[in-house]
């Protein structure tokens, strides 16, 4: 209770940024953490195992059968980021001959190239006689997905030989329901959402929803997707993301996953229209507002000055979205903009993007760019005084308040998809609406009195600190959505 009244305190208070960044980092160290480690398969001899150990210390544990043989032993390898099979196998002293025609026979069903350091992998060998140092491959094991168990065998003509089988996992549908305390990644998570699932629902509700200022303490979330369990590990990969609910301080936003018989898959709001042919809010990722739309004393120039447009600041290389589909309309260097960017989404609106430091490689003029696709990367060309893309919104080629067009023309859903649609809503919601969630913690509406016997604040006290002005992480001050001070 310390800990959550201590983050609550922290994240409550004035850096969301800063908490949504260690609630990741916490959620995902959290997440490889309880990762149960892989089970060695048995002997492919039919001999006892040997105690499976990670150290390769041959020496101390020598085991024999009758005939004063050595017994087989399992290992668990561990896949490192870079690694290729040969190098894993190497690191397992297995012998370069041996290595290489394993690999062989392992390319009928897999390709090496896609290992991966999630993947499960071990090897049975058994310890040369007298060379304690060599090891004789009997076999490898490896599951590059949850429903994918490949092994590779010795024959009994020495040729190693890879046969793949597919399990039959089972599938559920989770249903999440919980208030946003801490944040959205901390909360979520606890309940065990996976990351996956996360990042799809922020994705979804991007379109609506500014993530760094919109929520408050108490506001609630919830979740329906799909898991799917290896009943025998049970291990788990999630599905798809079917329904994503937030309850804010003054909307209730609901999203559906649907597959219209024409055009794309993607999450739609209750009436029917597609988040995706709105503009991203925020075309940079966890980027900082620092310059609004309007009048403005110009910081390099000196004097008052329209600002045309929307200044988010970040670090220098991180990535820029094309707010929409659309197409490159301009690229390259362009007067004080820099390296600049524009793209035509329809034939009413246009975005630019400006100062990037480097545009993404095989971008040109004339290409499609679907939403979210990274266009460039944050930099300070042309007259700038700091990092930060500068974001335009052009309306029959003239600079727009992003404010006031908040969407594109939306993409609805008609006749049979509507329907269809309208099935699937009515079954989201009611299993949204019927599920009651486990009583596991002391409700936030009591009165928490943590160990030290301090008080918790309740985190409806904390919305009107929320609602303050904002300082900066220069330590200036700025309202929300009032024109900021310029970047520094
Ligand atoms: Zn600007």
């Amino acid at each position: 209770m310390t800990v959550r009244t201590y983050v609550r305190l922290i994240s409550g208070g004035l850096c969301l940024v800063a908490a949504v960044a260690i609630a990741l980092m916490d959620f995902f160290s959290g997440f490889e953490q309880r990762a149960p480690r892989p089970m060695p398969q048995e002997s492919s001899q039919g001999l006892p195992s040997a105690p499976h150990s990670d150290e390769t210390t041959p020496d101390d544990e020598v085991c024999t059968n009758e005939d004063g043989e050595p017994c087989p032993v399992d290992e668990t390898l561990q896949v490192m980021r870079g690694d290729t099979l040969s190098t894993v196998l190497e690191r397992a002293k297995i012998d370069s001959g041996q290595a290489h025609d394993v690999i062989e026979a392992l390319k009928s069903v897999f390709n090496p190239r896609d290992l991966r350091p999630d993947h499960e992998i071990y090897i049975t060998y058994i310890p040369v006689k007298g060379a304690p140092l060599e090891r004789d491959l009997i076999s490898l094991y490896i599951r590059p997905s949850l429903e994918t168990e490949i092994t590779v065998e010795r024959q009994e003509n020495g040729r190693y030989k890879a046969t793949q089988e597919t399990k039959e996992l089972t599938h559920t549908t989770e249903v999440v329901k919980g208030e946003i305390h801490d944040s959205l990644y901390l909360d979520a998570g606890k309940q065990g959402v996976p990351a996956k699932i996360l990042h799809e629902m922020i994705k979804a509700f991007s379109y609506d929803v500014d993530f760094q200022r919109s929520f408050h303490p108490g506001d609630g979330y919830g979740l329906i997707y799909d898991t799917y369990r290896d009943p025998e590990s049970l291990k788990e990969v999630p599905g798809e993301l079917a329904f994503a609910y937030l309850r804010l301080k003054d909307k209730e936003l609901r999203l559906y996953y649907f597959k219209p018989k024409k055009g794309n898959p993607g999450f739609y709001d209750i009436n029917g229209a597609s988040v995706r042919k709105g503009l991203l809010r925020t075309p940079v990722d966890g980027a900082r507002l620092s310059s609004g739309f309007g009048m403005r004393r110009h910081p390099v120039l000196g004097f008052s000055k329209m600002h045309k447009g929307v200044d988010f600041a970040a670090p220098k290389g991180t990535p820029i979205m094309a707010a929409g589909d659309g197409v490159v309309e301009k690229m390259g260097p362009f007067s004080t903009y820099g390296n600049y960017i524009r793209l035509r989404h329809n034939s009413e609106i246009s975005t630019a993007y400006a100062h990037m430091s480097r545009f993404a490689a095989g971008l040109r003029v004339g290409k499609s760019v679907r939403q979210g696709q990274v266009i460039g990367y944050i930099g300070m060309t042309g007259r700038t005084t700091g990092p930060h893309l500068h974001y335009e919104l052009l309306k029959h080629g003239k600079q727009v308040d992003p404010k006031h067009i908040k969407t594109m023309p939306a993409g609805k859903l008609m006749g049979a998809d509507l329907s269809a649609f309208k099935n699937l809503v009515a079954g989201l919601n009611q299993k949204f609406e019927s599920y009651v969630p486990p009583v596991t913690e002391i409700s936030a509406e009591d009165e928490v009195v943590s160990e030290e016997g301090e008080e918790s604040i309740d985190p409806r006290t904390l919305e009107a600190e929320q609602d303050m002005p904002t300082p900066a992480p220069d330590g200036s001050v700025s309202a929300p959505g009032a024109p900021a001070p310029a970047p520094a």
